[in-house]
Order: structure tokens, then sequence, then C-alpha cells
């Protein structure tokens, strides 16, 4: 496994719409190390292929409860909505409240090529919701209800 350079904002590739992965070998299986391994050292919580420079439908999450692999992730089922602060590891320093569905249900491929379904409430909803707009070239700012300004450190 290998850390993967991070693209952060005013990269033209996070503007990109990231293609379908076709096959699922090795490589693809090497990049989802990578992600998991680049996520864990920035400590986010999920992480997109075009946050290190691939243009594939490829989505690691672990929000605590272990590493989540998906492959050409969509969403199938949506309801209510909800209002939380989001940050991207390729947006340092800002934050924001972003609306989303309450519940998602998202099918995907795992990493051998067998059809699954997650739902996500909450925490997994969110980065569900964020990694996935990254494959569309969809950034949180995007959808930014209000920004966060971080308080200012008492001395
Ligand atoms: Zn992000």
């Amino acid at each position: 496994m290998a850390i993967r350079q991070l693209r952060y904002i005013g990269d033209p590739i996070l503007r990109k719409k990231s293609k379908e992965v076709t096959e699922i070998n090795d490589r693809i299986r090497t990049l989802l190390d990578d992600m998991l391994e680049t996520m864990y050292e920035y400590e986010g919580v999920g992480l997109a292929a075009p946050q290190v420079g691939i243009l594939r439908r490829v989505v690691v999450i672990d929000i605590g409860e272990g590493p989540i692999k998906l492959i050409n992730p969509e969403i199938i089922y949506e309801e209510g909505e909800f209002t939380d602060v989001e940050g991207c590891l390729s947006i340092p320093n800002r934050a924001g409240t972003v609306k989303r569905p309450e519940k998602v249900k998202v099918k995907y491929l795992d990493e051998n090529g067998e059809e699954k379904i997650i739902e996500g409430t909450g925490l997994l909803d969110k980065a569900l919701c964020h990694e996935i707009d990254h494959l569309d070239g969809i950034l949180f700012i995007d959808k930014m209800i209000e920004e966060i300004v971080p308080e200012e450190e008492e001395e």
C-alpha cells in the first residue's frame, strides 16, 4: 500500500466526471487500498478517487466502523433531509452546512465484483452523498448553505 498525493481545490481534476469501472482487477484493488491508507493518513472519513487524481468511480469510507470499499456507487433510494456540517480533505480549513437526504440506499460493487446495497443515515449517509458527489465533480462548497468560521482559540 502507498499514500497517494492528494488533489486540492483549484485542481481541475476535482471538477471532472469520473468513469465507471468496467473491470475489477488488481489495479483497482491497489487503488482502493492506497485510497484507504491515504484517507487514514489525513484522518478523513471518506475519499473519492478524483481526490488522488484518478477519474474512476471508486470511493472508500470509514466512519469508525471499519473500511468500506465502493466501486460504481449509485444512490438508488433517498428519503427525508437533514442539514449538518461538512468538510473535505481537498478543501482544507473550510467547513459549512450542507443539506442531504436523511437516509440513502446505495448500490455498488465490492472489490470482488459482487453487487451490494448499503443503507446509511447520519455520518454514513453524509459520507456516501459527499463522496458520490466527488465522482461527478461536485464539491460540498457548491451546496453549502452557510460557511462555518472556526472559532478563534482563546489565548
Ligand atoms: Zn470531499
